[in-house]
């Protein structure tokens, strides 16, 4: 998989800290101007999915439980073994406890706000997907030599 580099210095990166063992892990956050809506996350991992499939569903109508519904049933398993779910956050690498959204599912439909932890995944439909790498350089090398194999 391809790895994308973003140094700390990035307008769009930022840490997030969490909310139970308070440790900071940098993040990539996309802009909403990059329509990255809706999104989803692993229920395993902190892995994220965004189709152009479903953004076309939720162009089309109001976001619903409906809406939700029937997009959540042809979300992927991840390649971790986890589920691609509504209502999944990203997760502290350190404790795994979730970065909690404030808002429901529904209402998620149309967040754009994608957020990729440093090491995550973003899986898309008609583009290849990538894996983030954040902040140190050697890190992001040692990232594309495992990538590699
Ligand atoms: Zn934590
Ligand atoms: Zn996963």
């Amino acid at each position: 998989m391809k790895v994308v580099y973003y140094p700390a210095s990035d307008p769009w990166v930022g840490e997030m800290e969490c909310s139970a063992c308070h440790r900071l892990t940098p993040a990539w956050q996309s802009s909403g101007m990059s329509e990255g809506y809706p999104h989803f996350y692993c229920d395993t991992c902190s892995n994220c999915l965004h189709r152009e499939s479903d953004k076309e569903l939720v162009y089309a109508a109001e976001q619903t439980q409906e809406l939700l519904e029937s997009i959540a049933s042809s979300l992927p398993r991840c390649s971790c073994g986890g589920q691609f779910k509504p209502g999944a956050d990203p997760k502290c690498p350190f404790c795994s406890a979730p970065y909690v959204s404030q808002l429901n599912p529904v209402q998620r439909l149309a967040f754009p706000h994608m957020i990729l932890l440093d090491g995550a995944c973003l899986i898309r439909d008609r583009l290849s997907p990538y894996q983030v790498s954040i902040g140190s350089h050697l890190k992001y090398l040692l990232r594309v030599v495992r990538s590699a194999f």
